[in-house]
């Protein structure tokens, strides 16, 4: 099952789902989206446990 998580539950002004299927490949595409498109660095930031937070499953077909 993959994992997703919603820029905007992070309280950003974004409309970006970011999908991966697991949770760990999800933590780093965030992070990589953080940076790029918001200049943030989640981990400079302590964000983890709130990304974690808002991470959730998607049950495929
Ligand atoms: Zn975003």
């Amino acid at each position: 099952m993959a994992k997703e998580l919603r820029c905007r539950d992070l309280g950003m002004n974004c409309s970006q789902v970011i999908r991966a299927e697991t949770e760990e490949e999800l933590l780093e595409r965030v992070a990589e989206h953080a940076l790029t498109v918001h200049g943030i660095d989640v981990v400079q930031a302590g964000m983890l446990e709130q990304l974690q937070a808002v991470i959730y499953t998607v049950e495929r077909p």
